[in-house]
């Protein structure tokens, strides 16, 4: 099985938006640019929604069948581990191996030299062709990579192999993924970690590393964009130079867990792309909730009673429902609105404060996070949010659809 070039996480908490999301797929194809859809819900979504990874395949070739979609597009285990990933082997056929646990264990000293030894040809400058200057590699760094990332590597070898057992080599897709590890990796700590895939028998067909930056949940980049920006070009090069030393799968690319929404720095992910005509995945949070909630807002009556009820549970459990998210959001509890004055705004009021628009005055990124982590609220409610958005699904389609296709196909794929 192989990923294509381009290829699009899009995560969907409740499992409504199959289909409005696959029409902005629809939508690039028909102006001649092919991303393949890939569903990704992780095993804590999976739990605080009351989901089975079995209901992810069901919305995906429901979408596939609506839309007459003829071309590839995948079902992801995200984030799995060793001790779920019997949970979604027989659903999924797109794998992201989390290792990020393992990345504070050292390997052993044995292990670390053997590497190091193995290596020691890169020791010096680095050419990486595509790329201005060399890259600097001493001994010692091999070292500290081999310690730091040997033991994850192989973590997630063990689960990969399981999953091949499971399933056969050549009916999934592999990712490995970095991007919950504290430290964010260099170009040349990618280098050897890719060596190190190798060694283990992984047949990775995108990495994901972390940057640097903070990539909070549905909100832009923080961070210095540009050294994001020769990051994410060495990173480009590095793999295609890695495709080459240590025998990877050919189409072997870049993946980016988002978070969504990083508008500031697609353009430099675009001219990256173009200038060394790479592929990427492009993985997105689950920001479809968001226009759910914006498309009931919206919507009015008692659309916009549900959103304004989602947002004061929300509110009451803040301490709760961020806690899971730590890391991933930056939420200023003194700059959330008010109950009250939430309370008397109409949909279009309470859509613009929630809506990424960075040029709309209304904007609030404070008040979006909070709504990001709160669908757990909306879960609660069960059939009555389920309910509402049968009922407004058109506008609500309208928003997931145009949110997918404008704000992130249209800059990174298609510029
Ligand atoms: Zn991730």
């Amino acid at each position: 099985m192989k990923l294509p070039k381009y290829s699009i996480g899009i995560g969907d908490r409740f499992g409504r938006q199959g289909k409005a999301q696959l029409a902005a797929l629809v939508e690039a194809k028909a102006r001649g640019v092919s991303v393949a859809p890939v569903w990704n819900k992780s095993h804590r979504e999976h739990t605080t929604i009351g989901s089975e990874p079995g209901d992810v395949r069901a919305e995906a070739d429901a979408a596939v069948r609506a839309c007459k979609w003829t071309d590839p597009y995948f079902v992801d285990a995200d984030h799995v581990a060793m001790g779920n990933v019997d949970l979604f082997v027989a659903s999924s056929d797109f794998f992201t191996l989390d290792v990020a646990d393992f990345t504070g264990e050292a390997a052993s000293q044995a292990e670390i030299t053997a590497f190091v030894e193995k290596y020691r040809r890169y020791v010096g400058a680095l050419a990486v062709p595509g790329i201005e200057g060399t890259l600097e590699v001493s001994e010692d760094q091999i070292g500290a990579i081999a310690a730091r990332f040997l033991l994850a590597v192989k973590e997630a070898a063990k689960i990969y192999r399981h999953v091949v057992t499971a399933k056969g080599a050549e009916n999934f897709i592999t990712e490995i993924s970095m991007d919950e590890t504290d430290q964010p990796q260099t170009p040349v700590e990618m280098f050897f970690i890719l060596a190190a895939i190798s060694d283990n028998g992984i047949s990775a067909q995108t990495i994901a590393p972390k940057f640097s930056g903070r990539f909070n949940k549905g909100v832009d980049y923080e961070g210095d964009a540009g050294q994001f920006a020769r990051e994410f070009e060495q990173d480009v090069a590095v793999i295609r130079l890695a495709i080459q030393e240590f025998h990877l799968p050919e189409n072997l690319k870049l993946s980016v867990h988002s978070g969504s929404d990083k508008f500031s720095i697609y353009g430099s992910m675009r001219e990256s792309l173009l200038k060394f005509d790479a592929g990427l995945h492009l993985k997105t949070a689950g920001t479809t909730w968001l226009e759910e909630v914006a498309g009931l807002a919206l919507a009015g009556g008692g659309g916009l009673a549900i959103a304004k009820e989602i947002y004061a549970k929300a509110l009451e459990r803040l301490d709760e429902l961020t806690a899971p998210y730590a890391t991933v959001i930056d939420i200023d509890t003194a700059a959330l609105p008010s109950l009250e004055l939430v309370d008397g705004w109409d949909g279009r009021a309470f859509a613009a404060a929630l809506k990424h628009d960075a040029s709309c005055e209304a904007y609030n990124v404070h008040f979006r996070q909070m709504l990001h982590v709160a669908y757990k609220v909306a879960a609660e409610m069960g059939d009555g949010y389920l309910q509402a958005l049968s009922e407004n699904e058109a506008v609500i389609a309208r928003n997931v659809t145009s949110n997918i296709y404008d704000r992130h196909i249209v800059p990174i794929f298609m510029g």
